[in-house]
């Protein structure tokens, strides 16, 4: 009995105490009433009537406005506790009455951002995890190289004239890799850091082609490979950051030349309305068709070993990647294993 009073008590106490907010309107309502019932009934017996009907019907309305409010309140209060203890799976799952439709509309969206922005910030941290693995990974493997080989010498292989000079030029060649790995990790994080700055300025392709062939000539002819450079029409300006390009180049050239065992590399430039098409093309190794699309991820190789045989890092692509991107240029690749590969992209005219 007591129990039952007191929940009544309680209810009646907290629906007013909801209804609290709207005490301003219903005083300015109460005063009208009273004005109007004064015109209307002057200071007759009906007036008292008026009044305390009014008052009646107000304060059941301030009662069934405060219990409205509490339970829409209560809805919301439900659903964000549901969403920050993790029970919610599906945006759909948020349900709320049908007049707080745009209110269930703004809380669908706002759960949506947020479990996008979580799994974009755990995506990021596995892959900045896995990346410091690679790193140390990559690391490791020049270094432990070179200290094999100094060891080796240092324990008495230094004075066998059969081999001291072959472990010293193993050595030298695991420094190189090791400093182009610094490198390209520098680039990286220049780029992803944002901190890579584009210069754009028109330039002749030709004459940028031609010397870049140029450069790469005497390491092509160390493998016996052609390095043809097909000019286009002798005006054409592109625009681009020359020095990010040159990047660009080194690191397909390089991989042309690295993959291919027999046979030519050629560049060519096709003219399009609005674009130059830079297209570079080796008769090498190609590549496996499931290894295409992901061979821009970082240290990806389809073969580690050979990469690292001759050199590489497995970051050059990616880098490429992201230049070609500033440029407003995707990456195109076309391959066929044991036939060759060829790499393309845009420079704007
Ligand atoms: P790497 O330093 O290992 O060459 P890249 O990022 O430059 O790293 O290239 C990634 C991988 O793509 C290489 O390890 C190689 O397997 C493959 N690749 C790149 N260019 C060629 C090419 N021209 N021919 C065959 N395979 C290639």
């Amino acid at each position: 009995m007591w129990g039952t009073g007191l929940k009544v008590w309680n209810e009646l106490k907290s629906n007013f105490s909801s209804a609290s907010v709207y005490l301003k309107e219903f005083f300015l309502f109460g005063i009208s009433i009273i004005l109007l019932a004064y015109i209307i009934f002057g200071r007759s017996g009906y007036f008292t009537l008026f009044i305390i009907l009014s008052v009646l019907i107000g304060v059941l309305s301030l009662f069934f406005l405060g219990k409205r409010r509490l339970r829409e309140l209560n809805n919301i209060r439900q659903v964000i506790f549901n969403i920050r203890k993790n029970y919610l799976n599906k945006s759909e799952e948020i349900k709320l009455p049908a007049n707080l439709h745009g209110v269930e509309e703004e809380i669908q969206k706002m759960f949506e951002k947020m479990k996008n922005d979580i799994n974009y910030l755990t995506r990021l941290e596995k892959m900045r995890t896995e990346f410091l693995a690679n790193v140390s990974h990559e690391l490791r493997t020049p270094i432990f190289a070179i200290q094999g080989y100094v060891e080796t010498l240092l324990d008495g292989a230094i004075n066998d004239e059969k081999v001291n000079k072959y472990f010293l030029e193993k050595a030298n060649q695991h420094t190189i890799n090791l400093s182009n790995l610094l490198n390209d990790l520098i680039d990286i994080s220049m780029i992803e850091s944002g901190e890579m700055r584009m210069s754009f300025r028109y330039f002749n392709i030709n004459e940028y082609l031609s010397s870049m062939v140029k450069e790469f000539e005497p390491m092509a002819k160390g493998k016996n490979l052609e390095l043809i450079y097909h000019p286009v029409r002798e005006n054409l300006q592109l625009l681009g950051d020359k020095n990010k390009l040159r990047q660009v180049f080194i690191n397909i050239l390089t991989n042309a030349i690295k993959y291919t065992e027999e046979g030519k590399i050629e560049i060519f430039v096709e003219e399009e309305q609005k674009s130059g098409k830079i297209i570079i093309k080796d008769t090498g190794i190609g590549i496996p068709e499931t290894d295409i699309a992901r061979i821009f991820e970082r240290f990806y190789r389809v073969d580690k070993a050979r990469s690292r045989a001759v050199g590489g890092t497995g970051l050059g692509l990616a880098i490429v990647k992201h230049i070609a991107e500033a440029h407003g240029s995707a990456i195109e690749v076309k391959s066929e294993v044991g036939k060759g590969s060829e790499f393309s992209f845009r420079l704007k005219k």
